[in-house]
């Protein structure tokens, strides 16, 4: 009952990106969240709380920012944030590293009047390279209490919990940077007008919004418009920084600056010391060769290469196993059940949809395993700076690379990943990009077509839809970026981390977290698809089984008198299931897909494989199997390449179509899904209609010119 009343502090975590303010929230919270190495990871909000001396203690993560200017839509949400919802106390973790970068962002939320405590980050990184902080002294001369942690290890997090009980207790400490004599008599000025508004001054600190008007920030000054006297009190401000830029020779949101940094200097030369040493940093010696101008990219394809080399090398026989788990599975259920709607329902439906999904986990485990190891060591954020020049070209980003590698694997995945993207833009970019990369659910499609039809040369064709795509990824958005997505592309600020050992506990939740949504993806979205195939493929059951049987069996002994029974039982069994599926609902819809298909020279089977197509790319091959499993069952030991060779209705050209069709269609709907998710129902809906008519446009080119080349 009485803990109805006790109070719940509200902590704002904030700090420059990379400080560790991710693994100070986990460590605090104690919630598994992705520790990212890279600027921007947390683009959305995230919260939790915890419990500490009887006090309840509720955290949001704000965006990792270096300022408070609100140049970028981080520092607008920290800002606003801070302004609007006003938490009890603001924890900033800094690295200690960099104290004199990371300070400048603290001294500004001491400024909004809001209680701070510092967290000196890293502590461990600086005693290794020889800095000795002492933290009273640093504490006293700023007024902002500071403690010592190890995010990643959850050091210190009692000390700080303490001096936020204490900090929240005790309210804002009223010390502040001091700007010189001059500016400071204009500041007290500015604020004296800015106080006369009560309702004004309650929600905009005077004296943090007096220091901004003389920054001459656009926001701020905007604002205004809200204060009483807002018009009398710009043109002031107006002429103050007119007489500041003349007394100093430079403008006054410079004199600000430097005077900030100033004060920062004078406090860290009395309170940190530093032991020389020697030796280069480990991570400059490694940055000689990684970000060499010449050896760079190469090493960089290199490390890519090797990866995805791994992946299928080391993944490739647990994919095999799960794959020969789930056909036993099947065979077993066929044995044990007797045939009808419940088995077929199991073994044609659940399995075969759910089992091809999942045979991918191993896959998808190592690649997340290779990739959560660059990141986590610092590679990836060099990766991101190396393409950055190349991706600019096409309106993408260095951050846009890592998504579209992980598009070769998985798109769902992928588009998680353009998160990192902070400009709202360039994310929707990206990730209106990544379905063109064929994932691996298109390779099977793609094998099988060009197995069936390009017997010389299949891994040539293969490899040229790769590419086409690629290629097709890059001109789409060009396209897109003169068209819907207008504006420049966000320029690339971003921090060089130092190399870091990756740790066992992060690696390993970045990998749980990744391989989790996936398999929650399988065992909802495509278990759900995979049933609703089943049913149309399945249904309605027309016509009597015993009476089309002996119609099809007559019929067999018309046109092969000479086959033995068994020969005329598989064409009978082949006929009853072919007509069964022309009569189901999927051979309806084949059938009604007919003049939209017709001109890329698709029958309706295609029409029909094409559906599913839309659930998951691979399942375009189980639905031609059971498209074509009569025929399969029919020829004397053909496979379901030959069933399409000998398909009157299919050629090499048509398999191009198909494949280029596969390539360009939406993705499937676990993507779609994280499409909604990541962008909003607008852009999933738009992602259908352009990759929709885009694929049919294609590949009517496509069939149009190849039919004028070979007459087919
Ligand atoms: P954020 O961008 O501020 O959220 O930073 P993260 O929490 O994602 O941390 C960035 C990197 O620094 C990760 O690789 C962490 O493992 C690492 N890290 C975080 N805190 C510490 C720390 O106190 N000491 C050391 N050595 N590494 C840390
Ligand atoms: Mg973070």
């Amino acid at each position: 009952m009485s803990q109805n009343t006790e109070r719940t502090i509200r902590i704002a975590l904030a700090g420059n990106p990379n400080a560790g303010k991710t693994s100070m929230f986990n460590a605090l919270t104690g919630s598994h969240h992705k520790v990212g190495n890279y600027p921007g990871v947390t683009v959305e909000k995230r919260e939790g709380s915890l419990e500490y001396r009887g006090t309840k203690f509720h955290l949001i993560d704000l965006p990792g920012i270096y300022s408070l200017t609100a140049y970028s839509l981080d520092e607008v949400v920290t800002r606003d944030f801070v302004l609007d919802e006003k938490p009890d106390i603001v924890v900033d973790v800094l690295d200690s590293t960099n104290l004199e970068r990371n300070l400048y962002l603290c001294l500004q939320f001491q400024e909004l009047g809001i209680p701070v405590v510092a967290a000196l980050n890293m502590s461990d990184e600086a005693e290794q390279n020889g800095l000795l902080i002492d933290a009273n002294m640093l504490s006293r001369t700023l007024g902002i209490p500071m403690i010592k942690t190890v995010g990643t290890e959850g050091k210190g997090k009692e000390a700080l919990l303490d001096a936020v009980l204490e900090a929240v207790e005790a309210g804002s400490s009223g010390k502040m940077p001091n700007y010189g004599t001059e500016i400071e008599a204009k500041l007290a000025l500015l604020e004296a007008g800015l106080k006369s508004d009560a309702v004004f001054s309650d929600k905009y600190p005077p004296r943090w919004m007096a220091i901004k008007l003389i920054e001459n920030d656009e926001h701020a000054i905007a604002t205004l418009s809200q204060h009483g006297s807002g018009a009398k009190l710009k043109a002031q401000a107006e002429e103050y920084r007119a007489w500041l830029s003349k007394h100093f020779g430079k403008d006054a949101e410079i004199i600000i600056t430097e005077q900030r940094y100033g004060y920062i200097r004078g406090a860290l030369k009395e309170a940190v010391k530093k032991i020389p040493r020697f030796k280069a940093s480990v991570t400059e010696s490694i940055d000689k060769v990684l970000m060499n101008e010449f050896l760079g990219l190469p090493v960089f394809f290199l490390i890519i290469w090797g990866i995805f080399k791994l992946t299928f090398a080391v993944g490739e026989f647990p994919v095999q196993l799960l794959e020969r788990f789930f056909a036993g599975l099947s065979s077993l259920l066929m044995a044990a059940l007797p045939a009808g709607f419940f088995r077929s329902l199991l073994v044609d439906g659940i399995i075969a949809g759910v089992g091809g999904v999942f045979s991918f986990v191993p896959l998808i485990v190592m690649l997340f395993l290779s990739l959560s190891i660059l990141e986590d060591t610092g590679y990836m954020s060099r990766a991101a700076f190396l393409t950055d020049k190349f991706l600019h070209a096409f309106g993408l980003h260095g951050q846009s690379f890592m998504p579209l590698m992980l598009g070769f694997g998985c798109t769902v995945p992928a588009i998680m990943a353009t998160r990192t993207l902070k400009s709202p833009r360039d994310r929707i970019a990206t990730i209106l990009a990544v379905p063109f990369m064929s994932c691996g659910a298109k390779l099977p499609v793609y094998v099988l077509l060009a197995g069936a039809f390009f017997t010389k040369n299949p891994g040539n064709v293969v490899m040229a839809i790769y590419l086409a795509g690629v290629i097709l990824s890059m001109v789409s958005t060009v396209f897109l970026r003169k068209t819907v997505l207008k504006g420049q592309t966000t320029p690339f600020v971003m921090e060089l981390p130092p190399y870091r050992m990756p740790t066992v506990r992060g690696i390993f939740w970045h990998v749980w977290d990744k391989t989790w949504q996936y398999v929650k993806k399988a065992g909802t979205v495509i278990l759900a698809a995979s049933v609703l195939i089943w049913v149309i493929t399945t249904f309605p059951q027309v016509g009597n089984e015993s009476e089309l049987a002996s119609r099809f069996a007559d019929e067999a002994r018309i046109e092969a008198p000479a086959a033995a029974q068994e020969q005329l039982d598989g064409i009978v069994a082949a006929r009853l299931s072919e007509y069964r599926l022309e009569h189901s609902i999927a051979g309806s819809i084949g059938k009604f897909l007919t003049p939209v298909i017709q001109p890329l020279g698709f029958n309706w089977k295609i029409g029909v494989a094409l559906i599913p197509g839309f659930t998951a790319k691979e399942l375009v091959v189980s639905t031609l199997g059971i498209l074509y499993g009569a025929q399969i069952d029919a020829g004397d030991g053909a496979s379901l390449q030959d069933a399409l060779r000998n398909d009157p209705r299919m050629n090499p050209l048509v398999a191009l179509t198909l494949m280029v069709f596969i390539l360009v269609m939406p993705p499937c709907f676990a993507s779609l899904a994280t499409i909604r998710a990541e962008a909003g129902n607008r852009w999933m809906l738009f992602q259908v209609g352009y990759s929709l008519t885009l694929a049919w446009v294609l590949a009517f080119l496509v069939r149009a010119a190849g039919s004028l080349l070979t007459g087919m």
